[in-house]
């Protein structure tokens, strides 16, 4: 595959083909017009946290949900929306692969329409705007930075969940579970942290 000035670029599959000097041709040809919204592949990182309290009436928790799943925990995340912290980190990710205004610019937390949220409602309209840019979702790959409840138990729903809003099949979704080792306020239960790395292909791009 000659990925050199024809500003073609066949898809996620195509990094593996060819040499060093393809490979970096490839990239360039592949981030063409990036900075214009245009280009064979587009990456995003998205990043959430939320505090995490009492539920509600003790304190001002909502009930726990995490990438479409309620979790039982005497602690939930603060927040406008429901407070699901992997769907927003996800949501950031696809936003600013597309770079477009975050989720906190689209749906602003003082905007009464969003109190209690679903947050599959702020996924829904990036992914909306992924396909209406002419993109595909290559992948996403996500970190959750939870001290408990254990997200290794949950973390199939997590990735089936995501997929499913996602349009895409659960191989393209990765999540890793990690502790903040018990230290700060993550590691003493107080907050959730979540990072999200998405990578968009072009598509029809051969994906
Ligand atoms: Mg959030």
């Amino acid at each position: 595959m000659d990925l050199r000035g024809n500003g073609r670029f066949s898809g996620f599959e195509g990094w593996s083909v060819g040499g060093a000097e393809k490979s970096r041709c490839g990239y360039a040809s592949a981030m063409d017009g990036a900075s214009t919204g245009t280009g064979a592949i587009r990456i995003g990182h998205g990043y959430d946290l939320h505090r995490l309290e009492p539920i509600a009436p003790e304190g001002k928790g909502r009930p726990f949900v995490l990438g479409g799943v309620r979790l039982e925990h005497d602690r939930g995340p603060v927040g406008h929306s429901d407070g699901d912290a992997l769907y927003h980190a996800v949501t950031d990710a696809l936003l600013g692969a597309l770079g477009m205004p975050d989720i906190g610019e689209l749906f602003p937390d003082d905007d009464p329409r969003h109190d209690g949220q679903d947050s599959a409602v702020f996924l829904d309209e990036a992914v909306r705007r992924v396909r209406a840019a002419g993109y595909a979702v290559g992948n996403v790959d996500c970190t959750v930075i939870l001290e408990r409840p254990k997200v290794k138990e949950i973390k199939d729903r997590l990735r089936a969940n995501i997929a499913e809003r996602l349009g895409v099949g659960v191989e393209r979704v990765n999540v890793k579970g990690k502790t903040h080792e018990k230290v700060d306020a993550v590691g003493e239960g107080r907050a959730i942290e979540v990072h999200v790395v998405a990578l968009l292909v072009r598509a029809g791009g051969g994906s």
